[in-house]
């Protein structure tokens, strides 16, 4: 059931600014006349904010800045790749960090754009997020442009293996981490998290002594996360996979992101250039407002949901 519009409460979700399109009736008909004018050909392009609903935090702001956790910065690229200290306290905060993310289940955004692709309404999704939770709810065509948590592989030869089975490995090799782990969560002090993973710890820990296994096939490369960190690139093949895949839409649907990231907003400037229709929704100001044909200044939670069910697609 969609929630009833005149109690949908907009104003002071994720803590961004107050000014926002009331969502009425007349509003969520023309989003729904959007996708029946662009039926199958509509690509879904999504960020942080999808997820937000799921418990996993959005860490950029409306203009892309860092917000609320002031001074945290994402852990970098090139640290974890060159520096057995970085890669210790990675692994250390992702250890007691990743649990959420294994536990998370997908919102009612998630839901409903799997219905509108089962439905016929969506031809894929693009999304940013890797918390791998559109392709929990069932979405097909999806394409996780910075990878996904779910994975780790291995930076020399490329064995992939499932985080999972890395987390096994990690208690094995570090049975007093565990212990201190389980005392914090009996304690009940909750960490702030990060959507990457990653988990704010005090500031005096040490995590010399973390350890963490080498490459189980090579046996001389260290293990990564599949997703693109701050600081690196997006692979060539999913690069190429996101523009073909906006070449084969005839709309964009944007929603819950502030298109911060570039690999994201070139699909909407791709997008614009050959003329095709964008529409944005998200509560707060996006990198991709000046190339969008409508942009609508609500959540995605707000919007998706009760288009699904108008469309008839919800199950
Ligand atoms: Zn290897």
């Amino acid at each position: 059931m969609p929630p009833p519009f005149a109690k949908v409460k907009i104003q002071g979700l994720y803590g961004l600014p107050k000014s926002h399109t009331q969502v009425t009736t007349a509003v969520l008909d023309s989003v729904t006349d959007y996708f029946r004018r662009h039926r199958g050909r509509v690509l879904g392009v999504t960020g942080a904010g999808v997820s937000v609903a799921s418990g996993i935090p959005d860490y950029r702001g409306p203009k892309g800045t860092y917000r609320v956790y002031g001074g945290y910065t994402p852990i970098l690229h090139h640290e974890l790749v060159l520096q057995h200290r970085s890669r210790q306290r990675y692994w250390a905060r992702s250890f007691f960090g990743i649990r959420p993310a294994f536990l998370a289940k997908p919102n009612s955004i998630h839901f409903a754009l799997a219905d509108l692709e089962h439905g016929g309404y969506l031809n894929g999704l693009v999304t940013q997020n890797v918390d791998g939770l559109h392709i929990q709810a069932g979405s097909k065509n999806v394409l996780e442009l910075h990878g996904t948590l779910k994975n780790v592989r291995c930076l020399n030869c490329d064995h992939t293996e499932s985080r999972a089975d890395f987390q096994k490995r990690l208690e094995e090799l570090n049975p007093s981490w565990v212990t201190y782990f389980r005392h914090m969560a009996e304690s009940g002090e909750e960490p702030a998290r990060r959507p990457d993973g990653d988990v704010e710890l005090p500031p005096t820990l040490q995590y010399d002594d973390f350890e963490y296994p080498t490459c189980d096939q090579c046996h001389l490369g260290h293990y990564m996360p599949t997703v693109v960190f701050f600081g690196g690139n997006v692979a060539d093949h999913v690069r190429s996979r996101s523009f073909e895949m906006v070449d084969g839409a005839d709309a964009l649907f944007v929603c819950g992101t502030s298109l911060a990231t570039f690999s994201a907003y070139r699909l909407v400037k791709h997008a614009r250039e050959q003329g095709k229709e964008i529409m944005i929704v998200n509560l707060g100001e996006t990198r991709g407002d000046k190339d969008a044909t409508a942009k609508l200044e609500a959540s995605a939670e707000a919007v998706v949901p009760p288009v699904a069910a108008a469309l008839g697609v919800s199950v």
